[in-house]
């Protein structure tokens, strides 16, 4: 295969769509920063994260959901936002968006739905249920010693 057809797929292959930036490049035509596509962009855990709108990798996001399930931490949790676009993704290691991803996007979940939807869907609200669980006992065991150690201290 030629080089620049090579270069060509290899592009074509890294880089991918992200509705927020197709979203702005509307609003926005003349803004420098839709100059470069997006890619993804590997943060210090090694996770990837969307060069655009910061947003977790699906296949990272679907290996996430079933360590929530299997790793009692209560630190280890997924939260749907109010608007139902975006899921937080929390785990001790990572603090800030160096660190790694903080959310996936849904516009960066696969469209449209593969066979393998299902399954993700049924992980996604045992994900779900399990880190509310989690929330729960933290908000009801744990925040409680927080506060009181804090108190202690002052
Ligand atoms: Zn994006």
């Amino acid at each position: 295969m030629p080089e620049e057809q090579q270069t060509r797929l290899i592009g074509w292959v890294e880089t991918m769509i992200c509705a927020y930036r197709e979203q702005d490049r509307k609003l926005y035509p003349d803004s420098p920063i839709h100059e470069q596509a997006p890619t993804w962009k590997t943060r210090a855990n090694g996770e990837k994260a969307c060069s655009y709108c910061g947003s977790m990798e699906a296949s990272e996001f679907y290996a996430f959901m079933e360590r929530v399930i299997d790793d009692p931490s209560p630190y280890i949790r997924i939260e749907l936002n109010d608007h139902r676009d975006k899921i937080y993704v929390t785990r001790p290691e990572v603090k800030n968006a160096d660190d790694g991803p903080l959310y996936i996007r849904t516009v960066h979940l696969p469209l449209p739905p593969t066979e393998e939807d299902a399954r993700y869907r049924a992980m996604f609200r045992a994900a779900n249920r399990v880190s509310r669980g989690k929330f729960k006992r933290f908000m009801d065991e744990e925040f409680p010693k927080i506060l009181e150690e804090s108190r202690r201290s002052e």
